[in-house]
């Protein structure tokens, strides 16, 4: 293991055409044949998306001598035995407008390092120097962006840059262009907000906003934060959503006009999603990112990582970031049970989630999660969101089970103790054997049904020792998505399908198992023409069968692929799978003291 530092240079050569040109420098190379490695997939997002596809043309030098490179698997080159110094070059197409990859042209540029930094084999614990290099045109007066420490580099600008080792490096997204930068302080903590792309966002009121949301987390810890500066790459899109956590920073996407803009005082729905986003993966900064699974430490980015707690780092995730955003008083109670309503909502629309665990969902993620199908709602439980309802579950089981004494926070304080500061990884039955450590109490019942089974959540039943009425109703439409009470007539009769609008009809795109379409004989990718011998354009299909009384039998002309077929449907009416959440008026003072220490007070 050579300490000789790994030295890298990345050039936008060519911003039209998307290319990075990448420089990787090793002082010693392996005297055999160099193997030089990109990543198959990134740590936050668990797929496989084999980077090295992306990498146009790759050659190798040893001083001033071409030396020859050859492939050896999907992933890895090998080059010819060289002493050294070995310098491998490659360029990079980078054009995937995504949190998770690569991107370059004109106006801008971003990357992750597991994107565009091949690792020396060998070389996995050297420290690495990077040269981040502007584009040619010097018009283009770009800055970069980037939670990287600087070793020669002025602040936001080009220059050298280093990590501790390649897992570091890869870690420390970089943003180059003409962005907008707001900065604030949360927990003595410099915090930057980057925004790219076109959006006209009140930054004052953002960082406002972000810094309550930022103190809140630090303070649930109890500890010193666990770094130095925090980064949110932000990107506003048109119409976009999505976020990565990092160590010290997160990417994001979002729509423009989730954004708040100065002349907009009102918490939109799209804002305190967008707050929502920056809260979650904020707290990844501990879970996840330093509280780990044991299979993530180190990470082994050449296949899948199997783990069954993905459950645990992003429901919990999910259910802390929109409570942080209650307990900072940026929603108030009933706004914050209409997120939860949604969220349940989500888990109540398919039937997956009576066929596979939680546990099985985040051992699947690489095939079933991140690779949904017309079949999913049938299939497949998100671990996002039953997560976060189990997270919810527990907390208010240890809240209640405590007598007030336990909660979910000092599970988590305790995860962070044992695991986060040491970087010790947590075993597949951390998460359960450390929440009954903490309480006291026997758990083995709760979790081999919320996490290992497939049973129903007793959420109604907990909720209601909390002041907090579960209730179910049917959908008003397709674009329903729960959480608050009917905001239109329900429809008198569905098809239970999901559909989009095609030039001459309907096309499904999921039948849910047992609904009327199913029982028809409806499949995905059927285009809908007429609803019972009358035509219909795309969006007609719902409303055409909501006007129908249950029970009655009608035809459907289809075509699957060219072929035009005719089903009999007989309409069925609407599944309560919608869920809202609302504050019982007296749910007594036990209940309510229970409430106010968990939601707040009015
Ligand atoms: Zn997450």
């Amino acid at each position: 293991m050579s300490a000789d530092p790994i030295h890298y240079s990345i050039h936008p050569s060519d911003p039209a055409g998307h290319l990075y040109t990448v420089h990787c420098t090793v002082q010693r190379p392996d005297p055999a044949g160099q193997i030089m490695f990109m990543p198959a997939w990134i740590p936050g997002s668990y797929m496989i998306r084999d980077f090295a596809r992306n990498v146009v043309r790759a050659w190798a030098r040893e001083g001033g001598r071409e030396i020859t490179v050859e492939r050896a698997d999907k992933s890895s080159w090998r080059c010819a035995p060289a002493t050294g110094p070995l310098t491998f070059g490659y360029q990079v197409y980078a054009y995937e407008l995504s949190v998770r990859a690569a991107y370059l042209d004109l106006e801008r540029g971003y990357f992750n390092g597991s994107s565009v930094f091949v690792l020396p084999r060998g070389h996995e614990l050297s420290p690495c120097l990077v040269d981040l290099l502007p584009p040619d045109d010097s018009a283009s007066n770009w800055r970069v962006a980037t939670t990287l420490p600087r070793e020669d580099a002025p602040e936001l600008g080009f220059g050298r840059y280093r990590a501790a080792d390649y897992e570091t490096l890869i870690d420390h997204p970089v943003e180059m262009g003409r962005f907008d930068l707001a900065q604030f302080d949360a927990g003595g903590v410099p915090h930057q907000l980057v925004l790219s792309g076109r959006q006209r966002a009140d930054l004052e009121r953002l960082c406002r906003d972000l810094a309550r949301v930022c103190e809140q987390h630090l303070a649930l810890f109890q500890d010193a934060a666990p770094m130095q500066r925090y980064t949110f790459l932000t990107l506003a899109v048109g119409e976009g959503y999505g976020g990565l956590e990092h160590r010290d920073s997160c990417s994001l996407i979002c729509s423009r006009n989730d954004l708040p803009r100065p002349w907009e005082p009102a918490m939109s729905e799209g804002y305190r999603g967008f707050l929502g986003l920056c809260s979650h993966e904020y707290f990844h900064t501990w879970n996840v990112k330093r509280i780990k699974p044991a299979a993530f430490s180190p990470y082994r980015l050449e296949a899948e990582s199997y783990t069954t707690l993905l459950w645990a780092f992003e429901g919990i995730t999910s259910y802390y970031d929109d409570l942080a955003l209650r307990r900072c008083g940026l929603v108030d109670r009933v706004s914050y049970l209409q997120l939860l309503g949604q969220t349940a909502t989500r888990v109540y629309r398919g039937s997956g989630r009576l066929k596979q665990s939680l546990a099985d969902s985040s051992f699947d993620a690489w095939t079933k999660f991140y690779r949904q199908d017309e079949n999913s709602p049938n299939a497949i439980v998100s671990y996002y969101a039953k997560g976060a309802l189990v997270a919810l579950a527990l907390d208010l089981e240890l809240r209640l089970r405590s007598d007030g004494r336990c909660s979910l926070d000092q599970v988590m304080r305790a995860l962070w103790q044992r695991h986060g500061r040491t970087g010790v990884g947590v075993p597949e039955d951390g998460v359960e054997r450390l929440a009954a450590e903490v309480s006291g109490l026997d758990l083995d019942e709760f979790f081999q049904s919320a996490v290992h089974g497939v049973a129903e959540l007793p959420l109604a039943e907990r909720l209601a020792d909390f002041g907090v009425c579960l209730q179910r109703r049917p959908a008003a439409g397709p674009d329903d998505k729960g959480g608050t009470a009917a905001v239109a007539q329900p429809p008198r009769a569905v098809l239970g399908v999901r559909s989009r609008p095609a030039p001459h009809g309907a096309e499904i795109l999921h039948v849910l198992e047992g609904s009327a379409g199913h029982q028809a004989g409806l499949a995905a990718g059927d285009v809908v023409v007429a609803v019972d011998g009358l035509r219909i354009s795309g969006a007609e299909l719902h409303e055409r069968v909501a006007a129908l009384p249950p029970g009655v039998s009608v035809s459907l002309h289809a075509f699957r692929r060219d072929e035009l077929k005719e089903l009999q449907v007989i309409a069925q009416a609407p599944p309560a799978d919608t869920i809202y959440l609302e504050l019982m008026a007296d749910p007594g003072g036990a209940a309510t003291a229970r409430r106010d220490a968990w939601l707040g007070g009015e």
